[in-house]
Parts: C-alpha cells; sequence; structure tokens
C-alpha cells in the first residue's frame, strides 16, 4: 500500500517573497495541489483564528501565510469569489457579525477580501453534519460554510496545547463548532480519550481535502493561548491526511505519536496517518527537523495508567495530575473574567471576600484547560500537588516522556 505523502519547506519568516516560493516548495513536493483545487466549487480557507490575537503571538494562523495560499489557489481557479474564510473561536467573542468582525480585525484577516477577493464569513448560521462510524459522536451542528464547502483548506497553527499536548489539523477542525456550543463539548467529553475520539469523529466527516501548516512562527509551552510563548520554528508543512500531518509536526516538536493523546485514539481506530510507518515525509528528514529544545506543556506527564488501576487512577487523576491556578499578579481580576465565562462545568465562582478574584471549585473541574485558553493574559498556570509533583516530576513515574525536555 502506498504510503501518505507529508511534504515540508522551510520558511525564515512572513515576508511575501519568502513564503509565496516556500508554499510553493512544500505543495510542489506534495505534488497533487492542482487536482484538488477545482475551478467552480466553493472553497472553505478554515485558519486557526482561537481568539482575537495579533499574528505576532502566534496564536492564530498569519495573515499573510492565508494570503499567499490564497493566491496559489485563484493561480488556478481564477474566482476568488468562491473562496470562503470561516472559523468559530473561544467564546470570549460572540459568533455573530460583530463578534466575526472584531476577530478577523484582531487577527488581520479583516483587509483579504480587498487584497485577494475572497469572502469573510458573517453568517451564524450552522447545519448538521453526519459522521458514519462515529464513536464519541454521530452528528453535530457545524458553522455553515463548513458544512456547504465542496474543499476544505486546513490551515492550522504549530503549537503546543495544555490539553492535546499539540495541537494541528486534527484539533483546528473542532473551530466548525459555532461558538457556545465549543464548552458544551468540553463538559460532554470531559475524559481525553473521549474528547480526541469526538476530535476524530470531527474531521473525518468534515474531511479537509488539504491541510497545509504555518509553523513558520510556531508556539512551545503552555499553548494554545496567551501561556504559550511564541517560538520561530521556520517551517511549513502540507499533506492531504490530518493525521499524517500531525504526526510528523508532533515528531518534530518531540513527542511522539505514542505520546500523543489524539494519535493514541486515532491509532486504536486504525487510522494509517496516526502510525510513523505508513508516513513518506517528503522534502526533509525527521531526526533533521527535530527541535530538540522545544518546550512541551507541563501537562504533558500526565500519571501513568500503567502506575495507577482502575478505581485508583481516577482518583489520581484528579489529585494529581495537574490543575488551572490564577497567578493574581497577571490576572486583570474584576474587569475581566472571561475564564469564568468559558468554564464548561461552571467551576469558576466570584471570591465572595475579593471582587478581583475568582475560586476553582476542583471537585468540578474536568482539567479541559479553557480557562487558560482563552485567558488574555497567560495569568493561568498549571500546578501540580506536592504529591503529583513528587510522583511526576521527582520520581518520573507519569509515563515515559523521555521525548519531553
Ligand atoms: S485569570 Fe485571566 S481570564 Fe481569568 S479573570 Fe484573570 S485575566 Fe481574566
Ligand atoms: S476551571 Fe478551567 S480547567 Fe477546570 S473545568 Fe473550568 S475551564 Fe476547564
Amino acid at each position: 500500500m502506498d504510503k501518505i505523502k507529508v511534504s515540508v519547506a522551510r520558511c525564515e519568516s512572513y515576508d511575501k517573497e519568502n513564503v509565496g516560493p516556500a508554499l510553493g516548495k512544500c505543495l510542489g513536493l506534495l505534488g497533487n495541489f492542482k487536482d484538488i483545487i477545482k475551478p467552480d466549487k466553493k472553497i472553505l480557507i478554515k485558519p486557526n483564528l482561537l481568539s482575537p490575537n495579533v499574528p505576532e503571538k502566534a496564536i492564530t494562523t498569519h495573515p499573510l501565510f492565508v494570503e499567499e495560499v490564497i493566491r496559489k489557489i485563484v493561480e488556478i481557479t481564477n474566482q476568488p469569489e468562491n473562496i470562503i474564510l470561516a472559523d468559530s473561536c473561544v467564546p470570549i467573542l460572540s459568533y455573530t457579525e460583530s463578534g466575526l468582525k472584531k476577530l478577523y480585525e484582531a487577527t488581520g484577516m479583516i483587509n483579504l477580501p480587498e487584497r485577494t477577493g475572497i469572502i469573510l464569513n458573517y453568517d451564524n448560521r450552522h447545519a448538521k453534519i453526519s459522521v458514519k462510524d462515529g464513536i464519541a459522536v454521530k452528528q453535530f451542528d457545524a458553522i455553515l460554510p463548513a458544512a456547504q464547502a465542496d474543499i476544505i483548506i486546513n490551515l492550522p497553527k504549530f503549537k503546543t496545547h495544555n490539553l492535546t499536548i499539540s495541537t494541528g489539523a486534527v484539533k483546528n477542525m473542532f473551530g466548525v463548532i459555532p461558538g457556545m456550543s465549543k464548552p458544551g463539548f468540553h463538559a460532554l467529553f470531559f475524559d481525553i480519550s473521549m474528547f480526541c475520539n469526538m476530535l476524530i469523529d470531527i474531521v473525518t466527516a468534515v474531511k479537509p481535502q488539504l491541510t497545509i501548516m504555518d509553523g513558520i512562527l510556531g508556539m512551545e509551552g503552555e499553548g494554545p493561548g496567551n501561556g504559550g510563548k511564541p517560538r520561530k520554528t521556520n517551517l511549513i508543512l502540507a499533506s492531504t491526511d490530518c493525521f499524517a500531518l500531525d504526526n510528523i509536526a508532533s515528531n518534530i516538536m518531540g513527542l511522539s505519536e505514542e505520546k500523543n493523546p489524539i494519535l493514541i485514539e486515532a491509532m486504536k481506530r486504525h487510522i494509517m496517518g496516526a502510525s510513523i510507518n505508513n508516513i513518506e515525509l517528503i522534502g526533509g528528514v525527521l531526526s533533521d527537523l527535530r527541535i530538540n529544545d522545544f518546550i512541551l506543556p507541563s501537562t504533558r506527564k500526565e500519571i501513568s495508567k500503567n502506575f495507577f488501576a482502575g478505581f485508583l487512577m481516577n482518583i489520581a487523576k484528579n489529585n494529581l495530575n495537574p490543575y488551572p491556578k490564577i497567578d493574581r499578579k497577571k490576572c486583570r481580576g474584576e474587569s475581566c473574567k472571561t475564564c469564568k465565562k468559558v468554564c464548561p462545568p461552571l467551576a469558576i465562582s466570584d471570591d465572595a471576600n475579593d471582587s478581583n478574584a475568582l475560586i476553582f471549585d476542583y471537585k468540578k473541574c474536568i482539567r479541559c484547560f479553557c480557562c487558560s485558553e482563552v485567558c488574555p493574559e497567560g495569568a493561568i498556570d498549571n500546578k501540580y500537588t506536592f504529591l503529583g509533583n513528587l510522583i511526576v516530576n521527582r520520581y518520573g513515574l507519569g509515563g515515559k516522556n523521555k521525548e519531553s525536555k
């Protein structure tokens, strides 16, 4: 059986002179761009617009990268009017015309119609998509452009993620879930394996035809929001297979598929791209591309299932695994409270003794890290209890993280 291709090209900066040729090289190596892009089809561009932040923070796909991808498509179709850009961000902005306008302004997408002739989505309607063979979901509501597109071009960012350790092609498709429905999914699928299966269900139903990852300025540390740190990674990756692309990106970060929660679940489902053995990397050698000092999120060190079994495991997860904690020096306090608004199980409440402070109910907390994802100040840290720190960090019983630094 043929291997799944993932192509890679180096790109040093967000200059038109660099990004255009590097994209051309990456897509040329992959080889089938012209077969995927067809005239007279509705094409959805789906960048990562997680939250309203400037491109320099590396939280969102860079607008120049998006623009150059659009130019490559229009070179083939000459129909920019058939291309729509859409995403639904974390619910700190409403999924409405005014919320989307703020999102496009902050992330630098707002001028794309003027510059390229494409359409930015302001329609907040949604439509049902069925999931054949879904494990976590059989049907879900998706933003209308995702449900209506003939071709989806997925443009994720090369980033870490507190919940899924790394985020890329598969996780980016969670953005088709509209606005306030996202916390509901977190609440429903609080178990990480079911959460990952939900992501897999969504990506296999939405089926992006091509993924091109913006890894020019990536993110390391406590991603995917303001808690993470931008890191120059100088890469563009492309594949028709989301799992294969994530596999390579994750390995470049130093996280093999056996340690990547999404790929672990995908391997159980016999999805080919989840295994490195089924992938052909073109344009580079994995050992050369690997970033040896890349910083993964502290949440990667979950208590190993080999160490505790059964119900003891659940007790361990709640008491020993990382939990969110506010750094009061960074927190905006009363003027913000965004974390409280997005917490799926309502585990964050006002402190009756201090209007500037918030309290976490750790019995309710499902460790989804939505709060740290949306915090505009990066004020929510991941902490371990004394025992958790001892077991995970001192005695290394948090699973084998030999790839991690
Ligand atoms: S922790 Fe972050 S999101 Fe929560 S109130 Fe403080 S600044 Fe806002
Ligand atoms: S407190 Fe934070 S990590 Fe816990 S459930 Fe709420 S949003 Fe998720």
